[in-house]
């Protein structure tokens, strides 16, 4: 239990257009309730004995599961987080661009999906 760490991004709501912080729960990493802003690197100290994945360079897309909106409680059940290079660097709606196995819990998806990060911003 409890086993995910979150990503803190302040965006628009899509339904009822609030800038709020909104929180993305995610389980790569060294997972255990600790939270992120953008800009911050995973970390992989956290707890060694419980990689969920691998490090890995470049831009990643990572299952993610947005809370609802603390204004009109709309949920994302399939989000992504980003990363590249180890850093967050945003996050959204998947939209079923990306496609997880049961055992991934991060996709590199390459200079490709750089376009569409930009909309998570
Ligand atoms: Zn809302």
């Amino acid at each position: 239990m409890g086993a995910f760490d979150v990503l803190v991004v302040s965006q628009k709501c899509d339904q009822c257009g609030i800038v709020t912080d909104f929180r993305y729960q995610f389980k790569y990493g060294t997972p255990w309730q600790k939270q992120y802003v953008l800009g911050d690197r995973v970390d992989w100290e956290g707890n060694p004995n419980r990689w969920n994945g691998q490090p890995m360079p470049g831009l990643i897309a990572v299952d993610a599961e947005r809370e609802a909106c603390p204004n009109c409680q709309c949920e994302y059940e399939f989000s992504i987080v980003y990363i590249d290079d180890g850093m967050f660097i945003g996050a959204g709606r998947n939209g079923g661009r990306f496609n997880f196995g049961n055992d991934d819990y991060a996709l590199p998806i390459g200079q490709y999906a750089r376009l569409t990060v930009e909309d998570t911003k």
